[in-house]
């Protein structure tokens, strides 16, 4: 059996900086082009009124005083010194490039080792990743962008009211790689249109186009959304958890190995929704899931041998 079952994110944190290292989460008051009528109006179907970020402090305090009181209580409970500053909730790269640019530097103190951005994959422009260069020139601080896909298949992504498809995710992770800037990409292997192919299409692209991390969450359902809507009316139906984790599994399996996994299964807010987790606590899942790798001696790059012609290999074998 394999001494890690996947890579975590924690194991990696702490060799890449040397000791613990935790996300402070910060929130701006930015919007979204999928809200505003720029690519789109009311947002991903599963997108509530708060975006996509909780239990985080008001976007109307300073990054500043979000970033002091976050690291007060987490650095207490958890004896962190070493911090990553997360741009968390909405779009943030979708504003000014100035104010984008005075935000980034404003999150930038001794105990923050990396600033890390959330954002869509339309919204990754040369202009803006400049900046973000210009400040790792100057301060030595690593950056890293999370881009939501969700998931590869463009028939889904056009029924969630994305309002962008799989290309624009792959040009977004091709210009950042340039810049030599990490790239965590969302998913969630529960959307109910996909099946268990496009989990393991998930699994090849991410590999091949060259990610570092991924997150994993599964669909929670917040009550009026468009999603609500279509669960209530039986529209939408969601696998069940034994699915969900079967799907995880097999997404790892496919997944190469040098890829750091953030997390298999988001938190969600129990409040204003339809659907969290089935029910169950996010660490029992992620229990579950770890069990059956271990039981069924499965784990992350099992199955990654798709790449490099592997129809060629036997001549190159004889
Ligand atoms: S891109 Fe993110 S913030 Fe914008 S509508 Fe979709 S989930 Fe919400």
């Amino acid at each position: 059996m394999k001494s890690q079952l996947y890579n975590k994110y924690s194991i990696y944190l702490k060799e890449k900086y040397g000791e613990k290292v935790y996300k402070i989460p910060i929130n701006l008051p930015v919007t979204c082009p999928n809200r505003d009528g720029v690519c789109g109006v009311g947002g991903c179907a599963f997108c509530g009124e708060e975006g996509t970020g909780f239990e985080m402090l008001s976007n109307q305090y300073s990054i500043r005083k979000q970033l002091n009181e976050n690291k007060a209580y987490i650095g207490k409970k958890y004896g962190a010194k070493k911090f990553i500053a997360y741009f968390q909730n909405f779009t943030n790269t979708y504003m000014p490039l100035e104010d984008f640019k005075t935000y980034m530097e404003d999150a930038i103190e001794s105990s923050i080792v990396e600033i890390a951005i959330s954002t869509r994959p339309d919204c990754i422009n040369e202009e803006y990743l400049k900046v973000l260069q210009e400040i790792t020139q100057k301060t030595n601080i690593n950056i890293s962008i999370e881009l939501g896909l969700q998931t590869v298949n463009y028939h889904t992504l056009s029924k969630l009211n994305r309002g962008h498809g799989l290309a624009e995710f792959l040009d977004a992770v091709l210009r950042i790689k340039n810049y030599g800037f990490e790239v965590c990409t969302h998913l969630i292997l529960n959307l109910p249109w996909d099946s268990q192919e496009d989990v393991i299409e998930n699994a090849k692209i991410l590999s091949i186009i060259g990610i570092k991390q991924v997150k994993l969450h599964a669909l929670y359902i917040v009550k009026d959304t468009l999603l609500g809507q279509w669960y209530k009316t039986g529209e939408v139906t969601m696998i069940s958890l034994e699915d969900y984790i079967e799907r995880v599994i097999c997404f790892l399996e496919y997944l190469d190995p040098t890829i750091v996994v953030q997390r298999l299964i988001g938190r969600a807010p129990k409040e204003n929704t339809l659907f969290v987790n089935w029910d169950t606590s996010w660490w029992k899942i992620q229990d579950k899931i770890e069990q059956k790798m271990k039981e069924e001696n499965r784990y992350q790059g099992r199955l990654f041998h798709y790449t490099n012609g592997p129809a060629v290999k036997h001549f190159l074998d004889e």
